[in-house]
């Protein structure tokens, strides 16, 4: 669940979407226009997930694995990434940094 720190609106999968395609800026809640931030934690685990896309290229290596089997499997884990990320959105009222 992913909701507004403000007016605690849930919010939709589509808003998740837009949320990650402004990652780095300040995000606004489509509800009620408060300033939202991706949380820390939210972050970290973005960050995890991502490895997915690296993990998904090296792996076929040591299998010797054709291209046109590669390729798809590459993209499966884009896509896997994508809607895990969308799936790990979660809100804070300031800004915060993972370190
Ligand atoms: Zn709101």
């Amino acid at each position: 669940m992913t909701s507004c720190t403000k007016c605690q609106t849930e919010w939709s999968f589509k808003n998740k979407a837009v949320t990650l395609k402004r990652i780095t800026g300040e995000l606004k809640c489509p509800y009620c226009g408060e300033e939202q931030f991706l949380s820390k934690k939210a972050q970290l685990q973005m960050g995890v997930s991502n490895m997915i896309i690296p993990a998904t290229m090296l792996l076929p290596l040591p299998f010797d694995i054709p291209l046109p089997i590669h390729l798809p499997i590459i993209l499966l884990g884009i896509a896997a990434v994508i809607i895990l990320n969308i799936g790990l959105v979660k809100l804070s009222d300031k800004r915060e940094y993972p370190v």
